[in-house]
C-alpha cells in the first residue's frame, strides 16, 4: 500500500500501529497534528472489514480532530485512535491494559477519551497504565450529554437559518442511530415539541424510544425516505452520498455522527438540494469542549462553553451564503485559519 499517497493521508504528523499478541490487541493511533496543543481525540472499536478500512477511518477521523477542536476554540490539537475487533468479543482488562500502555509510549502526543463502543469503563482500565487519558469518570466523565446538547443547539441554529423558526415544535427530524449521543439528543428534541422518527440496529433502543418519545420506527434504509424537516445521522460516517442524497427529503441536515459525507463533492451536492448542511466536526463539538475541563472540572463552565455551538454555526451558515460557498468548505477554511494563527 501506498501509504503517504492515500487520499486521507493529511500529512499526519504521527500514525502508531500497536499490536500485543498476549491480549489480541491490534490498534492504530494517529497523531494529525498538535499545533494547537496535545491531540486529543475518542478511541473508537470497530470490527473492520479490513485493516485499511481501520486506517482510513483513522486518518479522516484525527483529521477531524484538528479541526473540531480549532473550530470550538480548544488548545488542543487532533487525534484519533482505533482498536480493530467486535467490541462484544475482544473487550477484556487485559486489552485495555494493553492498550493504556501503547497510549505511553506517545509520552503524552495523543490523549484519548471515548468514542464509538468504548466507554469510561474501559478509558479507566488504560488508565491505570497512563495518565495520557482523558474523559474520567468522577472528572468530565461521559461526553455523550454533552454532544447531544451541543448537537441539539446546532439543530436550533439550522433551523433559525434555514426555515427561519426559533423553535422546534411540530417539526419532523428523523434521527439514524439511538446510541449514547443519539438517544440524549431524542430527549431535547422530544422536549422542545419534535415530531421524532428513529432506526437503530438495537431493538431495546427502539422499544425506548417509541414508549418514551412517541418516536415512529422505520427500517434502517427507510431512514432516507422519511418525510421530515430534518435528518439526524447519530450513528456511523458517510451516510450522505450518492445512493442517498436524492432520497433525503429534509431541509436540514444536523447531526452528530462524524464525517457525514462520503466524499467532499456531497458538501456541494447538498447546496444544489436546497439542503443546509450543519458540519459534523462544528456541531459534534460537545463532548470534546465537556473534556477539555478535565482538570478541576466545572459542568456549569462546561455547558456555557458548549452553548456557543450556536454562535459558531450561525457564523459558518452566514458566511457561506455570503461567500456563496458549502458550509462545509466553509468550515474547513475558517479551521485552517485558526490553525495558521496559533489558536481561536
Ligand atoms: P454509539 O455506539 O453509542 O451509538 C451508535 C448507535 O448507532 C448505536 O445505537 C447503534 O446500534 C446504531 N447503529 C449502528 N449502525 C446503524 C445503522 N446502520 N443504522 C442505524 N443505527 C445504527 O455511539 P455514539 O457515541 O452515540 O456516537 C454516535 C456518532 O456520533 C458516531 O459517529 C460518533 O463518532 C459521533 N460522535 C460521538 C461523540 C460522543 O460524545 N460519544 C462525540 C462526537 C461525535
Amino acid at each position: 500500500m501506498a501509504f503517504f499517497d492515500l487520499v486521507d493521508f493529511d500529512d499526519h504528523e504521527q500514525v502508531v500501529f500497536c499490536s500485543d499478541k498476549e491480549t489480541g490487541l491490534k490498534a492504530i493511533i494517529a497523531v494529525h497534528s498538535t499545533k494547537l496543543g496535545a491531540a486529543v481525540g475518542g478511541c473508537r472499536m470497530w470490527d473492520y472489514a479490513s485493516d485499511e478500512e481501520a486506517l482510513v477511518d483513522v486518518l479522516r477521523l484525527s483529521r477531524g480532530m484538528t479541526y473540531k477542536n480549532a473550530m470550538a476554540g480548544l488548545s488542543m490539537g487532533g487525534g484519533k485512535s482505533v482498536i480493530i475487533g467486535d467490541a462484544k468479543s475482544i473487550k477484556s482488562e487485559a486489552l485495555f491494559k494493553a492498550f493504556g500502555r501503547a497510549l505511553n509510549g506517545l509520552g503524552g502526543r495523543y490523549i484519548s477519551a471515548e468514542d464509538v463502543n468504548i466507554t469510561t469503563g474501559d478509558i479507566a482500565i488504560a488508565n491505570t497504565e497512563t495518565p495520557y487519558v482523558t474523559g474520567t469518570e468522577g472528572k468530565s466523565g461521559n461526553p455523550a450529554p454533552y454532544t447531544a446538547l451541543g448537537t441539539y443547539l446546532g439543530v436550533k441554529a439550522a433551523v433559525k437559518h434555514k426555515l427561519r423558526r426559533d423553535d422546534l415544535e411540530g417539526l419532523t427530524v428523523a434521527v439514524q442511530g439511538l446510541g449514547s449521543v443519539g438517544f440524549y439528543l431524542c430527549e431535547h428534541l422530544h422536549k422542545a415539541g419534535a415530531k421524532l422518527v428513529v432506526t437503530d440496529i438495537n431493538e431495546d433502543a427502539l422499544a425506548r424510544a417509541k414508549a418514551e418519545f412517541g418516536a415512529e420506527v422505520v427500517g434502517l434504509n427507510e431512514i432516507y425516505d422519511v418525510d421530515c424537516d430534518i435528518y439526524s445521522p447519530c450513528a456511523l460516517g458517510a451516510t450522505i452520498n450518492d445512493g442517498t442524497i436524492d432520497r433525503i427529503k429534509a431541509k436540514v441536515i444536523a447531526g452528530c455522527a462524524n464525517n457525514q459525507l462520503a466524499e467532499p463533492k456531497h458538501d456541494q451536492a447538498l447546496v444544489d438540494r436546497g439542503i443546509l448542511y450543519a458540519p459534523d466536526y462544528v456541531i459534534n463539538a460537545g463532548g470534546i469542549i465537556n473534556v477539555s475541563f478535565e482538570e478541576d472540572y466545572c459542568a456549569d463552565k462546561a455547558t456555557r462553553k458548549v452553548e456557543e455551538i450556536y454562535d459558531t454555526l450561525i457564523d459558518v451558515f452566514t458566511k457561506a451564503d455570503q461567500e456563496q460557498k458549502p458550509t462545509g468548505m466553509v468550515a474547513d477554511e475558517l479551521a485552517r485559519e485558526i490553525i495558521a494563527r496559533g489558536g481561536k
